[in-house]
């Protein structure tokens, strides 16, 4: 059986792991972190189409009683005047709808179904890089261990090590001018239908909300950052620093957003924002990258873990169905890059709406009501190519024209 080093536990990991393993070969997982919990703070939205991605390969249950269930958005003006609503795609066959849910559990819980599968873990491995042997790849790491494989799956990230090994001439990711700053507040702060999100156009900096069964208030905050700042210095502003900024930047709006951030009551953290429009050369030889090491999408699209698992799928289905591991990959390619790339660039085009001056907001305003209008008149359609993306894991995948080997 040929085995696959896959670096990376994140979202694409795990899955990518469990659909190499249905077709045939023998996947293990290198993860740098001692356990698989960074970015605990933060929560995706999973959209339809990454859940029916996970279902292509019955790994969908793995969520159950996680998260919970938002199919709407419901946009607001600074003033919080409802500009209209969007849903997060419309519902597959069973009634299934897109879900909140956090980072951390949606990749403990891929890992956790991955483990159940028989698939090995390896906690604590920094993928350094790698030397070719004759027929394979070897993974050299950060504390000098070196595992060899048939096949190398990079799934580490938007600072993929992999990316750069694969191309060292690979851009590096963009920053986008927003910090990400997210939270869980105590229950009965707002009123609000329950599986709504609140998205809120504020002033000052953008501000999203909903409201968990129980009562607790999810929100995140985008406040503008115009130079690229690390993620030490993000860290040494620290907690004091960020609830004064957001006091400040949300308190010239009437709605309840400064009353959610104050009945917080955990650490604030802020993230930088970044995307990666186009990467080149995703693969060479035996080595391949997906999920954001190819095409990181800014979160504005909620799109990111969803297209990290479609990623993950199609590459399972393209190393079941060709002979080689390069017309595999050039297959995948053919599948994936138009897709995602369009994703990234619906992304920042949203993300630029978020933080505008006073006239471009009053266009804005005046524009989104009729936008999200039309896009409710048609059911979504309009959005579909987005959403209602299925991947048939049976069909096989063709050596064809789609393929371009
Ligand atoms: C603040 C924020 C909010 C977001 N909101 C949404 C949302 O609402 N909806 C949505 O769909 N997406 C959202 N995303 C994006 C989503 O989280 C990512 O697109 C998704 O996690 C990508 O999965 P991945 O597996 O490719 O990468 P990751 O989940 O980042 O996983 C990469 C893994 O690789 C590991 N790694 C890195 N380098 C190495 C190395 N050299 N050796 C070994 N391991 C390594 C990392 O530790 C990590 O565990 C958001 C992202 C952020 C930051």
């Amino acid at each position: 059986m040929k085995t696959v080093a896959v670096i990376g536990a994140g979202v694409a990991g795990p899955t990518v792991a469990m659909a190499l393993q249905l077709a045939g070969f023998e996947p293990v997982v290198y993860e740098s972190h001692p356990s698989g919990s960074e970015g605990v703070g933060a929560f995706v939205i999973l959209h339809v189409n990454g859940i029916d991605a996970l279902r292509a390969i019955g790994a969908d249950k793995c969520l159950d009683g996680l998260g919970f269930d938002t199919p709407q958005m419901r946009f607001r003006s600074g003033t919080g005047r409802s500009l209209g609503v969007a849903g997060t795609g419309l519902p597959l066959a069973d009634g299934t709808v897109g879900r909140t849910i956090r980072r951390a559990d949606l990749c403990g819980a891929l890992r956790d179904e991955a483990l159940r599968r028989g698939i090995d873990f390896e906690y604590g491995r920094r993928l350094a890089d790698v030397s070719g042997v004759d027929g394979g790849v070897v993974a050299v790491f950060e504390d000098g261990a070196r595992h060899e494989a048939d096949l190398l799956v990079g799934a580490d990230g938007i600072k993929s090590r992999v990316r750069a090994l694969i191309d060292p001439a690979a851009p590096p990711a963009r920053y986008i001018p927003n910090l990400y700053i997210s939270g869980y507040a105590r229950a009965g702060v707002v009123d609000v239908p329950p599986g709504e999100y609140q998205m809120v156009f504020g002033r000052r900096c953008f501000f999203g909300y909903t409201v968990a069964p129980g009562g607790e208030v999810w929100w995140f905050a985008n406040p503008p950052y115009p130079d690229e700042p690390s993620q030490n210095e993000l860290r040494e502003l620290g907690d004091a620093h960020w609830r004064a900024t957001l006091a400040d930047l949300l308190g010239v709006d009437p709605g309840p957003a400064g009353k959610i951030v104050e009945a917080t009551d955990h650490e604030l953290v802020a993230w930088p924002f970044h995307d990666i429009p186009t990467v080149s050369r995703w693969h060479r030889d035996r080595m391949i990258i997906i999920g954001d090491a190819a095409h990181a999408t800014s979160p504005a699209a909620g799109q990111g873990a969803s297209m990290a698992i479609e990623d993950s799928v199609e590459l399972g289905r393209c190393l079941r169905d060709l002979p080689d591991a390069r017309q595999a990959f050039r297959a995948y390619e053919g599948l994936r890059r138009e897709r995602v790339e369009r994703v990234v660039a619906t992304g920042a085009k949203w993300s630029t709406f978020k933080s505008v001056g006073p006239v471009a907001r009053m266009i804005r305003d005046m524009i989104m009501p009729v936008m999200l209008k039309y896009y409710a008149g048609d059911g979504g359609a309009s959005l579909g190519w987005m959403h209602h993306h299925h991947i048939e894991w049976d069909e096989r995948v063709p050596a064809g024209p789609r393929g371009i080997v």
